[in-house]
């Protein structure tokens, strides 16, 4: 099940923004999010914006079809380019994600990226990227996609176990994401990326080595590992309720989390942001990097997010509502919020504090000082850069980042 959105004041039909978000955009990069609502399957532990073609069985016709999905997507590019108006900044990154985006043709993918490259133009060293399935691709697909312009490719890998994925209920088998690194190198990917979960119920501290080793063998130059989180609502959730499969202990998460950053770090990889290790600059993820830096990006597809000088608003969730208002020429907007100043200090704290290069200890308040002060203390900020007026995670700092991040907004 879906999670639900934010509540936020109305989004005008024309998807206008107020003046003010739209000053100084010159100076910020853009990126774009193109979401893909589709899943073949819905795994265990999902609570993502996407549908199974059985969840959408009734509820949105053809308007809600993956069918025509391109085109309605296609039909918000047009639209941001009208709210953007004359803004002449060349997308730096685009980022297309799911849902399952190579459930979609190859060719729709191209397409989506050609509008945006028609409406508003690429720089000329974009990054652009998009998740795919193991099970989705092949060469052939592989070579269309970069044929048709994107250099980043990330594959959901998650685990080396085929236990693990039985858990996780993915549906790929072990050693087919590895295949697809060496596929996606063949036909000219400069950049991959494979993502990893760590404290599935069932892993072992061997599993998880297991999977890093695989990832590692395979070359890719960006590798992702995030905790396994067991959302309400989701399948997984149930089990656990009913004992069916036991809850991960947060000690073990944080084993996990200092096993893959001795592996990954002995591998050439540096972690750039807490979930996140790449073998160079180049090779870190800039689309979300624009995320964790507050530029600008437009989120188009259902229940995409979006963020432009301050002002941050969502789309309606479901593709057939989504499709439904494109259609009547009108914004997918369900809501969105004017961020205060205030708003806008504590998101940075938030989202800079978990980059390797921290966040200036300027943004803190007195209480939110003391807090770094006390996390220095306890070693879980970096000293060197915190007498550069810098709150730097140290590894520890890393295992509890949650609970020191929310000292230092206060
Ligand atoms: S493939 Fe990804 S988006 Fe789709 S159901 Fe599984 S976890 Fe969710």
């Amino acid at each position: 099940m879906p999670s639900a959105l934010p509540d936020g004041e109305p989004v005008p039909d024309d998807g206008a923004l107020p003046a003010h978000a739209l000053a100084g955009a010159a100076e910020r990069p853009l990126g774009f999010y193109l979401h893909v609502p589709y899943c073949a399957t819905r795994c265990g532990y999902c609570d993502f914006n996407t549908y199974t073609a059985t969840e959408l069985r009734g509820t949105g016709g053809v308007l809600a079809s993956r069918d025509n999905y391109a085109d309605t997507l296609i039909d918000e590019v047009r639209l941001a380019r009208k709210v953007l108006g004359d803004d002449p900044r060349p997308v730096r990154t685009v980022f297309v994600g799911g849902g399952t985006p190579t459930l979609l043709a190859a060719d729709d993918l191209v397409r989506m990226l050609g509008a945006i490259r028609d409406e508003f133009g690429l720089a000329d060293d974009a990054e652009i990227t998009t998740e795919a399935n193991p099970e989705s691709v092949d060469p052939r697909y592989l070579e269309t996609l970069r044929a048709g312009g994107f250099n980043r490719i990330s594959f959901g890998m998650q685990s080396a176990r085929q236990h693990v994925l039985k858990v996780l209920d993915r549906t790929h088998t072990p050693g087919r994401p590895e295949a697809c690194v060496a596929e996606a190198r063949a036909v000219g990917f400069e950049h991959v990326n494979l993502d990893l979960i760590y404290g599935t119920p069932g892993e072992s501290d061997d599993d998880w080595r297991a999977s890093l080793d695989a990832a590692l063998g395979a070359g890719p130059d960006h590798v992702s590992a995030y905790a396994l989180i067991v959302e309400e609502g989701t399948q997984l959730a149930r089990r656990i309720r009913r004992g069916e499969v036991p809850m991960t202990d947060d000690d073990v998460h944080a084993d996990r989390y200092l096993i893959a950053d001795e592996v990954l770090s002995g591998a050439g990889f540096d972690w750039y942001e807490v979930s996140n290790w790449a073998t160079s600059a180049a090779g870190r993820c800039l689309h979300n990097e624009l995320y964790w830096r507050g530029a600008d990006w437009w989120g188009a597809g259902p229940g995409a997010h979006s963020h432009v000088g301050g002002v941050r608003w969502w789309n309606v969730k479901h593709p057939g509502a989504y499709a439904g208002a494109l259609a009547a020429g009108r914004s997918p907007g369900a809501g969105r919020e004017l961020l205060s100043e205030e708003d806008r200090r504590v998101e940075r704290i938030l989202l800079e504090l978990r980059l390797r290069e921290g966040c200036p200890l300027s943004l803190l308040r007195a209480e939110g000082l003391a807090a770094a002060r006390r996390a220095r203390a306890e070693g879980l900020l970096e000293s060197g850069p915190y007498g550069e007026g810098r709150a730097v995670l140290t590894l520890r700092g890393r295992l509890l980042a949650d609970a020191v991040v929310r000292d230092l907004v206060d």
